[in-house]
């Protein structure tokens, strides 16, 4: 699961929520991604926060020699616990609005899926920690989320 800060041509940012890269280079080709506040199908991605922090009265290094970086890009600040959990809610919610709910047959369903015996399709549900220790000895993709708390 990715996540992108999208720009419409007002503007306008949002984030989007896409399975890859690939999945947001096909919806946005599709044109599938519109913005929230105005409807606009014309949708960017934003540049990395950290490729435009570039202070602008510095002159620019000469071209021919290759400047090593002065210094490193600060590394992100790791999510405050409320950050973390608004992630997550994030996350599930866009994982029931996308995803097939498969409940309890999970470990089945994505053993099948990667099996090729059903037809590839995106699903949740839940999975005992001894099936998703077979998943992984099984070599099937999966990604355990935790599940937030909601009633706090
Ligand atoms: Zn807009």
């Amino acid at each position: 699961m990715v996540v992108y800060n999208l720009i419409c041509r007002k503007k306008h940012q949002f984030e989007g929520w896409f399975p890859s890269f690939e999945d947001f280079q096909k919806q946005a080709d599709k044109k599938l991604i519109s913005c929230p506040t105005c409807g606009s199908k014309r949708v960017e991605k934003m540049p990395h926060a950290c490729a435009v922090h570039v202070k602008k009265d510095q002159p620019a290094p000469p071209k021919k020699v290759e400047q090593p970086a002065a210094t490193p890009p600060t590394p992100p600040t790791p999510p405050s616990p409320a950050e973390f959990k608004e992630m997550l809610l994030h996350v599930h919610h866009y994982i029931k609005e996308n995803f097939e709910d498969v409940g309890s047959r999970f470990a089945e369903e994505a053993r099948q899926i990667h099996q090729g015996k059903v037809k590839e399709r995106a699903i949740h549900g839940t999975a005992t920690p001894k099936e998703t220790a077979e998943l992984a000895e099984e070599g099937v993709p999966f990604i355990a989320l935790p599940k937030p708390e909601l009633d706090s």
